[in-house]
């Protein structure tokens, strides 16, 4: 790879970081750093178009002949962070190695895609049918950003890769999620005399160990569906029985099917339950027999060698959102580690393969 792309890559990421595009602050700043963003494609001639839903901005690049957005191929990436201490947001490179909030969560893969869109333009390679989709909502659920704009904004695409760092390897199936408001009603009374209430508090904890005994979690990573209880409120006072409690749950599934054999197991125990379903989501699952990820598989088998398996990760991406649209979706991104951590950083050796993988790839697209 031309070091003047790394050296690049190096400064976007660079600029990138020091926008604290933190989810659940403030959308000026996204807004800012897309406008950045704009700024650098545009100066070469790239077309691009802004949305904007719930204050939370979205950016497609393309070239400029393009005249719908029906693609071939999106790569999208997301621009939000998740909270991080202030000197996060000044990068470092350390034993080769980006340090820094959002380096590989995921700006790292957005400033290759920038970078690698902007040279195939100027060398008359790029494709009208490639584009960029950059969302700022990812880590808040993805809804005003790749939801969004597959559902309301009519655009599609033959392909989708989303860049959420995979350490190379293509991800073809992630897990469903699930998550539920579970409220439980009792009788209150004095604590005194407890024999007069019904402790909601007292059932509640009894139908969580009943459901966690029907429903065995696997012990270590496996392709099945899992659950966990992770917050609970319930009375208002020391001396006083509950007469209502609710418990949160969240379930990550593999499946329709297992997520519904689930939820029956809930109603089954947690007696006259109210469910108030607060986030769902759908799990990714790309046939591995398809032609652009046996495409794909082939340029990375030649520039690493033995990296040429499909996996399935626990966590969700936004390329779910393509996958109800019927849109064959993956994960590709790039190697590093300490993703929501405070020591997050990305391999710019992994970043250089990456541009010439997808180089090779978008090559492909007519
Ligand atoms: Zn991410």
């Amino acid at each position: 790879m031309h070091s003047n792309n790394t050296d690049t890559i190096v400064q976007l990421i660079h600029d990138f970081v020091s926008f604290k595009t933190v989810s659940s602050g403030s959308d000026i700043i996204k807004e800012e750093l897309i406008n950045f963003i704009e700024l650098f494609v545009q100066k070469v001639g790239l077309q691009t178009y802004k949305f904007y839903r719930n204050g939370k901005p979205s950016m497609l690049i393309y070239h400029p002949q393009k005249e719908n957005w029906n693609f071939s191929l999106l790569l999208h990436g997301h621009i939000d962070v998740v909270h991080a201490h202030e000197e996060q947001y000044h990068t470092f490179i350390n034993e080769g190695r980006i340090h820094g909030r959002g380096t590989l969560d995921m700006k790292g893969s957005v400033a290759v895609f920038v970078l690698l869109l902007k040279n195939l333009y100027l060398s008359n390679q790029l494709s009208p049918n490639v584009g960029i989709m950059l969302t700022s909502d990812e880590e808040q659920g993805g809804v005003d950003g790749v939801k969004y704009l597959l559902d309301e904004e009519s655009i599609t695409s033959d392909f989708f890769i989303t860049g959420e760092p995979t350490d190379l390897y293509i991800v073809n199936r992630h897990k469903g999620v699930w998550r539920s408001k579970l409220t439980i009603q009792g009788t209150s009374a004095h604590s005194s005399t407890p024999w007069l209430g019904e402790n909601s508090l007292h059932k509640t904890s009894k139908y969580i160990s009943d459901f966690v005994a029907k429903n065995p979690q696997p012990l270590s990573s496996e392709w099945k569906s899992t659950y966990s209880f992770n917050k609970i409120e319930s009375g208002d006072s020391i001396n006083k029985i509950p007469d209502v409690s609710s418990v949160w749950i969240d379930i990550r599934f593999t499946t329709n099917e297992e997520l519904n054999n689930l939820i029956s197991s809930i109603n089954e125990i947690f007696k006259d339950v109210e469910i108030e379903t607060l986030f769902t989501s759908p799990p990714l699952e790309t046939s591995e027999d398809n032609e652009k990820i046996k495409k794909l598989n082939n340029i990375i088998q030649v520039k690493l060698r033995n990296k040429s398996e499909l996996h399935s990760k626990e966590y969700a991406t936004d390329a779910r959102y393509a996958s109800l649209h019927n849109i064959p979706a993956i994960v590709f991104g790039p190697s590093g580690n300490g993703i929501h951590e405070v020591d997050e950083y990305v391999e710019i050796s992994s970043l250089e393969k990456y541009y010439e993988i997808l180089e090779d790839f978008c090559m492909n697209f007519k």
